[in-house]
């Protein structure tokens, strides 16, 4: 009984295992279609300066639209170009739409605006990745101190010693690196204090309950004085509502993103917010 228990288990997850490997490897087919077609879209979020209420950046944000299965989830199709070996161009892709299409936002910014792009493990160890991120910054003639290159601390973790020598690499041409999702890893901070990093992402699960939680609102504290203290930068990311803006103006955090100031857009609708304050944007 126990056995055969076990066997249809096994033969249970053998056929998800069978039915996941073929819409992988359908999305992989057509996503590599859709990155040829120039399909696959950029979006952007604001990141404000949480004083001011002023955009001083966005972070793009991948997105595709199948055409049987409706849109699919970045983190989903991310690991389908990883696997598949299409994480580069879809990385270049981004990196090259982003700043056509934010050309005309910077300009209207007066020639500044922070751009973050989401990078991926296998992107960033392929010994090609930094060459190709400079070739496509010199051919749009977007200032590498604007580019905010975005990383795991799980993946720093996992592929440690060419990640980070990617981005040593990558810095020494005045792109900024900042740990996404910062706080959910489990990389000791005597590690962080070792890689180059620029800024720290404080992942959205902190800011959720700074408003309810006073415990919160004092790790959330803790770490924008670590910072601080590290001589970095920091963005507070998922901020959706008016309290928890207000904390993160009490506890000094100096940036922050989320769907209070702003959701994903494409490119153009950001253009005619641009002066705006968070305020008369959310009005
Ligand atoms: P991430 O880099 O941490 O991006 C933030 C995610 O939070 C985005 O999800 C964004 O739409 C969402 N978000 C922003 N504000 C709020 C909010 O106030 N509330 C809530 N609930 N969510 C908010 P998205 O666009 O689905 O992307 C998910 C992840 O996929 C990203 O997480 C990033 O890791 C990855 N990703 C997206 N685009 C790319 C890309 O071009 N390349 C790579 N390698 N990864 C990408
Ligand atoms: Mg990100
Ligand atoms: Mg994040
Ligand atoms: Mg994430």
């Amino acid at each position: 009984r126990a056995d055969h228990a076990l066997y249809m288990a096994k033969a249970a997850g053998r056929g998800r295992a069978e039915l996941d490997g073929g819409e992988s490897s359908e999305l992989a087919r057509d996503l590599a279609a859709a990155l040829a077609a120039g399909e696959v879209q950029v979006h952007v979020q604001p990141v404000v300066e949480v004083a001011s209420g002023r955009m001083t950046g966005v972070e793009a944000l991948a997105r595709w639209t199948h055409p049987r299965l409706g849109p699919v989830p970045p983190e989903r199709f991310v690991a389908v170009a990883e696997q598949n070996g299409l994480i580069g161009a879809l990385g270049e892709h981004v990196l090259r739409t982003a700043v056509t299409q934010l050309n005309p936002l910077r300009r209207a910014m007066g020639g500044s605006l922070g751009l973050g792009i989401n990078v991926s493990g296998r992107e960033l160890t392929d010994p090609a990745y930094p060459q190709r991120v400079r070739a496509v910054l010199a051919e749009s003639g977007w200032p590498a101190s604007d580019v905010v290159l975005e990383v795991t601390e799980s993946l720093l973790e996992a592929q440690s010693s060419a990640a980070v020598a990617a981005l040593h690499d990558l810095r020494a041409s005045g792109l900024r690196i900042a740990i996404d999702d910062f706080g959910t890893g489990y990389s000791s901070l005597s590690r962080l204090d070792a890689l180059p990093v620029d800024i720290l992402k404080f992942d959205s699960s902190f800011v959720a309950t700074i408003a309810t939680s006073p415990r919160r609102a004092q790790m959330l504290e803790s770490m924008v004085g670590m910072a601080r203290a590290l001589g970095l930068s920091m963005v507070a990311e998922g901020v959706e509502a008016r309290d928890q803006d207000a904390v993160l103006g009490l506890v000094g955090c100096t940036y922050a993103q989320g769907w209070l100031y702003g959701r994903p857009v494409p490119p153009a609708e950001l253009v005619a917010r641009r002066g705006r304050t968070f305020a008369a944007v959310a009005d």
